[in-house]
């Protein structure tokens, strides 16, 4: 299957090589060119499908006819060695946790998909050596890191703003070593974002380096997050409570959403969708008014969110043809201030004792408030809260686990190269590599 750009200036790509650019040269952001509807057999027994078989089938949608079937049956049944469960909150509304893989949040599925297919690819081509960038304003950093952990042929830099990202964070992408690089830029994640960009398109360091970006702008991070919608929804079936599903995003840079709009065009019956934001409410302006305005981001407590100028917005518009009206119909939004994130993981836990982040609280909030009589809402929890210890300790006032699997991370010595936020001092640092 070929992918186009959706900036339209330059000739479709192959998979391959749009999973090895990242970026179109014409800086659009690569689409597949079909969207195949899935048939209703696989809709009606979908609940009795275990989730790396429903993965599988929707991968197979994508990437069937670029890869053979039992090397991208072994990417996904390897990518998805956890489960991703629907848990009750409250009345009609669940949680879809997607925190059970090895760094506890949501990009472990796009990240651990990623570095298998490039893998493959390097593997395949015998090619020479791939470096990775990526920038992060949290959780990306270590879900691409882990994912790439070890992978012969490819060197991972990873890009965060300093002082930033919660230490916990912090410790899961610059403690790992091997072939993994930490960069700490002294500025916002749109810096990091905006040097990763720059550098895609820089001539000269793209001819003394294999460059390929590991953001959600690149199709075999984004795309395998869909996989989970379909899950969810097969969930709920068994539950009984399939119909009239609303589906709650807390996003940022807009790529877990995307993904989750390409399974509704596959036929997934999900009713609407509610983008979920913190005080970046860009999206919300643009649902408004119909004009995207970006701004600097501003920094909040759920900061994987803190994102002025989401990049898979150029995805979404190009899905629904630019209509504002398209749009409108199908995606709702709704943006929340700190004080009110922390009043829900508050008032969540208290009545519940069910214990959000302050991300899904987000998502929680935004369908108690919004979600109307006979609607079925699943708010997607897209990181373990002990992540985001410090805050979550403080509005609850009672300590957190810290799960197995972080205390490991928190166990090594961090090591991390401190830059500028200007790209002549990035590009001087990679030209000496
Ligand atoms: C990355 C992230 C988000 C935002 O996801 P996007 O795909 O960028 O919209 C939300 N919550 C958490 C915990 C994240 O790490």
């Amino acid at each position: 299957m070929k992918y186009y750009s959706t900036n339209k200036q330059v000739a479709p790509a192959s998979l391959q090589e749009a999973v090895v650019k990242g970026l179109a040269a014409d800086r659009g952001l690569f689409m597949p060119e079909k969207i195949k509807t899935l048939p209703a057999e696989f809709y009606e027994n979908i609940d009795k499908l275990s989730f790396q078989e429903i993965a599988y089938t929707v991968a197979d949608a994508f990437f069937g006819e670029d890869i053979d079937a039992e090397t991208l049956k072994a990417i996904v049944y390897d990518t998805l060695n956890f489960d991703a469960p629907v848990v009750p909150v409250s009345e009609g509304i669940y949680s879809l946790e997607l925190y059970h893989g090895p760094t506890l949040a949501f990009k472990d599925v796009g990240g651990r998909f990623m570095a298998r297919l490039l893998g493959y690819f390097i593997k395949k081509e015998g090619q020479t050596d791939v470096n990775v960038l990526v920038a992060t304003s949290g959780d990306t950093g270590s879900a691409v890191a882990n994912g790439f952990l070890g992978v012969k042929g490819i060197h991972v830099y990873v890009l965060y703003p300093k002082g930033l990202v919660s230490p916990i964070q912090e410790c899961q992408f610059t403690t790992l070593g091997q072939n993994i690089t930490a960069l700490e830029v002294d500025g916002t994640f749109d810096d990091c974002q905006a040097l990763v960009k720059s550098a895609f398109m820089d001539e000269e360091l793209n001819a003394k380096l294999n460059l390929t970006s590991a953001n959600s702008i690149n199709v075999a991070r984004f795309l395998p997050q869909a996989f989970y919608y379909f899950y969810a929804y097969a969930q709920l079936k068994k539950m009984g409570k399939e119909k009239e599903m609303v589906i709650c995003v807390p996003s940022g840079n807009f790529g877990n959403i995307t993904a989750g709009l390409f399974g509704k065009k596959m036929g997934l019956p999900i009713k609407r969708f509610i983008a979920a934001n913190n005080r970046n409410d860009i999206f919300l302006q643009y649902i408004n008014t119909g004009v995207y305005t970006p701004k600097p981001s501003v920094s909040t407590i759920a900061n994987a969110m803190d994102v002025g100028d989401p990049s898979n917005f150029a995805r979404v518009l190009d899905l629904y043809d630019h209509s504002w009206e398209a749009i409108k119909s199908e995606i709702s939004s709704c943006s929340y201030t700190d004080e009110q994130i922390a009043e829900t993981v508050a008032n969540t836990y208290r009545d519940t004792k069910y214990l959000l982040d302050p991300h899904g609280a987000v998502g929680y909030r935004a369908l108690q408030e919004g979600l109307k009589p006979n609607e079925t809402g699943v708010f997607l929890e897209t990181a373990h809260p002990a992540k985001f210890l410090e805050t979550v300790e403080r509005i609850i006032g009672v300590s957190v686990e810290i799960p197995q699997k972080l205390q490991e991370f928190m166990k090594g010595t961090k090591q991390s190269i401190e830059l500028g936020k200007d790209f002549a001092g990035f590009k001087a640092y990679l030209m000496k590599k």
